[in-house]
């Protein structure tokens, strides 16, 4: 870690929690519930779908996976009652993952006959590589207990090519980003390119597999050639679309994107626990404050 990254990583648990929280207001809509269903029908009414991500990670006692659980269903409650074009994604650590994998699934079903009442879609995010099996395990059971769900799967694993092999059912749905971790050059490509190279290389294999792509990233060099892959390809409309997380600056190209005819969602986290995760987040990938500087200063102005 370099002596800057340190710097604020060190000092960031000593900063005024409200100089965090003008930080965090940039991505996440707000505490409540209603925060993020507002912001979902402003971005609708701009032409984006949307995604609701409630904050939170890992918890380490079966009370507190209930709560969250209930929380993840009264968010598709609210997203029919608003009528929004919008689903949800959600961690499973939050579920119970870690530490009781059946616990987890008993959650996890739970929020999918819920999705199911509102014919509505769950994604199941990727985390660290300590639950990339279980996740992918948790997401191959929940596809068929209810089909409308999908995982994540990150460019800078060594093992992406093979999970996509592994995802490749009938109805899969892959979100494919960079990743968000820390992980060892063991398991995880470290350069900046390679990780780009690999993006490509396995967005191109889902959509060989004809599997439906979320392609998340803000990353102007992948988009460019994804564009210009789903041309080649004749990629159909309804087998992809373009994700982006709420308050990056990339306005103008997802405008672009949007007046070219493709899909936009944006991912947009909400919920109380924003201090905890921006703070944990700071601290398990410390590049993460400059894309936030560069947020804070180039506001985007999608959420206005
Ligand atoms: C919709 C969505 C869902 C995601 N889900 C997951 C997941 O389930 N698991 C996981 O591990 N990761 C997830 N990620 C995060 C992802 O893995 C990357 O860490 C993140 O998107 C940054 O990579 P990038 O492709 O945007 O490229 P980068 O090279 O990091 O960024 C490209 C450009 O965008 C700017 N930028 C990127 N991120 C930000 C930001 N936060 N604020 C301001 N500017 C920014 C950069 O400054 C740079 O100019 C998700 C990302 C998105 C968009």
């Amino acid at each position: 870690m370099g002596l800057l990254n340190r710097l604020v990583v060190g000092s960031a648990p000593l900063m005024p929690k409200f100089v965090i929280g003008r930080v965090a207001s940039v991505y996440v809509a707000g505490d409540k519930l209603e925060d993020g269903l507002n912001l979902a029908k402003k971005l609708n009414s701009k032409g984006f779908t949307a995604t609701l991500d409630l904050l939170g990670e890992e918890v380490s006692n079966r009370k507190e996976t209930n709560k969250i659980r209930e929380a993840y269903c009264d968010l598709l409650d609210g997203i029919a009652n608003y009528g929004i074009d919008c689903n949800i994604s959600l961690k499973l650590t939050a579920l119970g993952l870690k530490f009781d994998e059946e616990l987890c699934w008993d959650n996890l079903s739970v929020v999918l006959d819920k999705a199911r009442e509102y014919n509505n879609f769950v994604r199941m995010d990727m985390e660290d590589s300590t639950v990339t099996d279980a996740t992918i395990r948790m997401c191959k059971k929940g596809k068929k207990y209810y089909s409308k769900c999908g995982t994540v799967l990150q460019a800078y694993m060594h093992r992406t090519s093979d999970d996509i092999d592994n995802l490749n059912t009938h109805n899969a749905n892959i979100r494919l980003c960079k990743g968000a971790y820390k992980e060892s050059s063991k398991i995880a490509y470290q350069d900046y390119q390679e990780i780009r190279n690999n993006y490509m290389i396995n967005a191109e294999k889902i959509m060989d597999a004809g599997i439906f792509i979320g392609l998340a990233t803000h990353d102007e060099w992948i988009i460019q050639k994804l564009e210009n892959l789903i041309i080649k390809k004749k990629y159909k409309k309804t087998k992809y679309e373009f994700q982006a997380l709420s308050g990056v600056p990339i306005d103008s190209t997802l405008e672009r994107l949007i007046n070219s005819g493709h899909k936009v969602r944006y991912y947009i986290p909400y919920g109380p626990e924003w201090y905890a995760y921006s703070m944990r987040r700071m601290k398990e990938n410390p590049d993460i404050w400059k894309h936030t500087l560069k947020a804070f200063f180039f506001r985007s102005k999608h959420r206005k």
